[in-house]
């Protein structure tokens, strides 16, 4: 990417000259979809963090140029997210080859852009200081952690930690386990245990905050100059905490940064505790030297919740929430909702508000009733196979097509229903699904499920099709 900075001719020329250039609404629907996209697939937090500011400038034949105000702002986009942005390009327009990520012309009126809304030079605003620990939630204490088979390993280790941080063998302590299963619990758990407490006379510092966070904050200071401040002020902690982990993958400056910063509080004897939604040997994508000390200490699995740890969980907090839920109700939860903590909880808050709304007993009717719509996202899980089963029988072609590399129409239109299908029906993200269709790249997914509603809307037989496969996978 050039490092110099377009002047405003520049720019001016470049839309004038182009010949492809779609009269500007179109370009601005086309830039206001991408940008729609980007967003749904980043996330709304990196997405305002990070992308807010990139601004089209214009389309000159196959290359769009995009701007940001600041070459921070420029290098960072460009080196995390310029693949993500071009491949949407060429979703929206096949004609886009490339992406140009430039910095804003520094001299003269603002170029004249296709959607000037966002250009003004702004930066992103910095946090306020001394955000080094985030809040605490005061309901996650051990008191309130119910401990069963799946979890006693990860909730002992929790334990022994807080009691004796930094302790050998037990640093760093690593929790790992899927989503909802207690992890960021446990470890504001061991947080308030060691904050409320002192240890030989003197306080505990803690600092607990998520792996975004801790980006978030490593730029900020990077962005402003405070990196050594921000590095003392980590370094100065007796133990520190960071949730996610998983979220530095491919992140790679932050994640050096992680890694001397770990290494200097374990060689000062400082207590680390990190958790992830994988183990440390199974983090591909994190650096192998950081892996390696990662699974140095001890390593501690949250199992997916049996029946019985859901029962326990769902009769301690239905007593925390002083109502009495009958065991037949309770029952019916646990074997409906088995996927995490969290959606158990939520549907049995939901269950108490509504009989408390209208002052009505609980029962195994009013469960049914209230959670008819949850239960129905429940039921409706249904596996990325069966999906490629249904479909392939359906057009009458081998399962096996769905991971071949053939690429005749009547083998790739139902591969690519299957694709459409797999996203909508499953929680799978897009490389996730590309996988399971021999190993395809998420943008060919991303052209499948575009491609599919594109043409459900030129095709209402299509359209049927489609919706009856939907509708036999859902039932
Ligand atoms: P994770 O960080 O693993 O995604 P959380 O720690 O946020 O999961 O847990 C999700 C919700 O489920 C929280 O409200 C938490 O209090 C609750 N929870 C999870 N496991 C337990 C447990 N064993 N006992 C009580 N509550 C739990
Ligand atoms: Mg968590």
């Amino acid at each position: 990417m050039s490092l110099e900075i377009t002047s405003m001719r520049d720019s001016d020329d470049m839309l004038k000259s182009s010949p492809s250039l779609l009269d500007e609404a179109g370009l601005s629907n086309q830039w206001a979809r991408v940008r729609a996209r980007l967003q749904a697939e980043v996330g709304e937090v990196e997405y305002r963090t990070w992308l807010k500011q990139v601004a089209l400038a214009g389309v000159n034949g196959e290359e769009v140029t995009v701007i940001l105000p600041t070459r921070f702002l420029r290098d960072w986009v460009n080196k995390e997210y310029g693949e993500l942005i071009t491949s949407l390009w060429q979703e929206e327009n096949r004609a886009i080859k490339r992406v140009d990520i430039r910095t804003q012309p520094s001299r003269g009126t603002a170029p004249n852009l296709a959607e000037p809304a966002p250009v003004s030079a702004k930066l992103a605003p910095t946090p306020a200081r001394a955000d080094v620990v985030a809040p605490l939630d005061q309901r996650y204490t051990f008191e309130t952690f119910v401990v069963g088979k799946p979890n006693e390993f990860a909730y002992a280790c929790a334990r022994r930690v807080a009691e004796a941080p930094a302790t050998a063998g037990f640093n760093p302590l690593f929790l790992y386990g899927g989503v909802g299963l207690g992890k960021t619990h446990l470890m504001h758990a061991i947080a308030w245990e060691l904050s409320t407490g002192t240890r030989n006379g003197a306080c505990v510092s803690v600092a607990y905050m998520s792996a975004e966070k801790f980006m978030y904050r490593f730029i900020n200071a990077l962005r402003s100059q405070s990196t050594l401040e921000f590095k003392n002020e980590l370094r100065s902690v007796d133990v520190l905490m960071i949730d996610d982990l998983q979220f530095l993958i491919g992140k790679d400056n932050t994640q050096e940064e992680f890694f001397h910063t770990f290494n200097a509080l374990v060689d000062a004897g400082k207590q680390i505790v990190i958790s992830a939604d994988k183990s440390p040997s199974d983090l591909s994508g994190l650096e192998d030297r950081l892996r390696t000390r990662l699974g140095c200490g001890m390593v501690a699995d949250l199992h997916a919740t049996t029946f019985e740890l859901r029962i326990s969980i769902l009769e301690a907090k239905a007593q925390r929430a002083g109502v009495e839920v009958p065991a037949k109700v309770l029952e019916f939860l646990a074997r409906k909702i088995t996927s995490n903590v969290r959606e158990l909880e939520g549907a049995l808050n939901r269950l108490v508000a509504h009989a408390n709304l209208f002052d009505r007993q609980l029962t195994l009717e009013t469960a049914h009733e209230v959670l008819h719509d949850v239960l129905k996202a429940f039921d409706r899980k249904v596996s990325i196979q069966e999906i490629q089963k249904r479909v392939a029988e359906h057009y009458n072609i081998r399962v096996t097509e769905m991971s071949s590399a053939r690429r005749a129409r009547n083998i790739a239109r139902p591969r690519q229903v299957a694709m459409f299908l797999a996203k909508q029906l499953t929680s799978k993200s897009l490389p996730d699904i590309g996988r399971h269709f021999g190993d395809r790249d998420h943008t060919t997914v991303m052209h499948a499920v575009s491609r599919v509603t594109e043409l459900i809307g030129q095709d209402a037989a299509f359209g049927e099709d489609v919706d009856l496969l939907r509708r036999m996978l859902e039932s």
